[in-house]
């Protein structure tokens, strides 16, 4: 399931409210600020953002996104651009339970998306949010943050990633 594309929504009707709303409450059950509908079985391209305040401001306690409203529904979101700048994050996913491992990214991002009524919006962001919905665009397109690990930290995760293959085989 986590290997395949998503589906461009076409239907922006109350299923689609409703699953948005279930994705959000699955996210924050499990403590997690990110999800994309692949990880609840689903491949339409639609995933939820929730970063908390603390993890989206300065050192001064300044919001670095103020204007972006969470939690955050994306709807067929794409990245426009993103910045020749990168840096390396330690990364996790609610679907890969215990493992997290240095993921190297573009610092900055824009993403065009659409909310619940099919209504165009544009986001430019860095830091934890502009990362987090890399990570989910990801999963949309059946990437995962496992594949942009070094080989080397791949190898050495090796034993987990099967051990959690045999056990999550067939779901
Ligand atoms: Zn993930």
């Amino acid at each position: 399931m986590l290997r395949q594309r998503a589906r461009v929504v076409e239907q922006f009707d109350n299923e689609l409210r409703q699953l948005a709303r279930d994705m959000v409450d699955t996210m924050h059950e499990a403590d997690g600020i990110g999800l994309a509908a692949q990880q609840i079985g689903k491949t339409l391209s639609i995933c939820v953002v929730d970063i908390p305040e603390k993890g989206d401001s300065d050192e001064e306690g300044n919001r670095l996104h103020p204007d972006v409203e969470m939690p955050l529904v994306l709807i067929n979101p794409r990245v426009a651009d993103s910045s020749e700048e990168t840096s390396s994050y330690e990364e996790g996913c609610l679907s890969f339970p215990d493992i997290t491992g240095p993921v190297i990214r573009p610092d900055d991002v824009t993403v065009n998306y659409q909310d619940l009524d099919g209504n165009e919006h544009t986001i430019s962001a860095g830091f934890l949010l502009g990362r987090c919905m890399q990570h989910e665009i990801d999963h949309l397109n059946g990437v995962l943050f496992i594949d942009r690990m070094s080989h080397v930290k791949r190898v050495a995760l090796g034993g987990k990633l099967k051990r959690l293959k045999k056990k999550t085989a067939g779901k």
